[in-house]
């Protein structure tokens, strides 16, 4: 089996870990806040002291983290990680983060010899535990395929967007849609129970008919509508606020680099930072039912 480094063990990455570990893997992890490695040393993993004592001897390295200048601050610069890991190595980068840090990232690790691929993922904290995670990968083709015993142990529809970029380049449409459906999902809740209407029987309504989608189905931002879901549970765990707001901030630079109007996205950016800003970045992106909510 082989020898995994995993560095980022948060909501998303602590689960997909744990999938490894249960695969049979040998991984060796680290995060910032030694808290989040206990979880993972319970279930037999080994813990490193930093990121660059995790990839000794790796020969593949998985990074899960929360946004681009983690992941460029992680892999570049002079005593960056890039510089720890060997030759040859695969690197799966699943963080969302802007497609020109993916670009560059994987740029200066191919110079180095070092195959990478992006490699974000969709599904959510539920996708992560159960191991039926998206993965949307950007890179060379024979990379995608050595990386595919790994991936299948985390994911179940695994998609090769295109070069290197792509996949993050296909994340941030999906996750544009999404902070929209989540926010009209909501606005539509609130006006159902506005008027009368039980907020589960609306969403049972709504899951059989044309407005239905992942957040009526899997997600409801309503509590108590889903037991499983953050919404039930004070809107933690699960994906938070400001993680939202920066894939809809890295879906606005897309669209000014390309001249691509997203007004529909903005509203939603816009949407989300004002419930940010209210000292709601770190609940559950679902919470943006508060802003519609009698
Ligand atoms: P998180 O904030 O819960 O976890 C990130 C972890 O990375 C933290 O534990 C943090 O301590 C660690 N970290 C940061 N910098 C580090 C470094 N230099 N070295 C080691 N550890 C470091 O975030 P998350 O919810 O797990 O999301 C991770 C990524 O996945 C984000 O890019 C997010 O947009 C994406 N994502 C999240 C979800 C979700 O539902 N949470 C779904 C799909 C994609």
């Amino acid at each position: 089996m082989s020898h995994i480094a995993f560095i980022g063990l948060g909501h998303m990455g602590s689960p997909m870990a744990l999938n490894l570990v249960k695969a049979g893997h040998k991984l060796v992890v680290f995060d910032l806040v030694p808290a989040a490695i206990n979880t993972l040393v319970d279930a037999g993993a080994s813990a490193a002291a930093s990121a660059q004592a995790a990839v000794k001897g790796a020969d593949i390295v998985i990074s899960m983290l929360p946004a681009s200048k983690h992941v460029e601050g992680l892999y570049l610069g002079e005593a960056g990680l890039l510089t720890h890991i060997a030759a040859g190595t695969l690197v799966l980068e699943c963080s969302t983060i802007a497609s020109e840090s993916a670009r560059k990232v994987a740029h200066a690790a191919q110079q180095l010899g070092i195959r990478m691929i992006d490699a974000p993922v969709s599904g959510g904290t539920g996708g992560a535990i159960a191991g039926t995670l998206t993965f949307i990968v950007g890179g060379a083709a024979s990379d995608l395929d050595a990386a595919m015993p790994y991936l299948e142990k985390m994911g179940k529809n695994i998609f090769h967007a295109g070069a290197a970029g792509a996949g993050q380049v296909a994340k941030i449409c999906n996750n544009m849609l999404l902070g929209v459906l989540m926010a009209g999902t909501s606005e539509a809740l609130a006006l159902g129970v506005a008027n009368g209407l039980d907020p589960k029987v609306l969403s049972d309504i709504i899951s059989k008919s044309s407005g239905r989608n992942w957040a009526t189905e899997l997600y409801n931002p309503w509590p108590g509508v889903m037991d499983h879901a953050p919404a039930s549970k004070d809107y933690a765990g699960g994906f938070g606020v400001d993680l939202m707001l920066k894939d809809l901030g890295l879906a606005a630079e897309s669209a000014l680099h390309t001249g691509s109007s997203v007004p529909l996205g903005e509203l939603a950016r816009n949407l989300y930072s004002m419930h940010s800003a209210q000292g709601n970045g770190a609940l559950d992106f679902s919470s943006i039912l508060g802003l519609f909510k009698k």
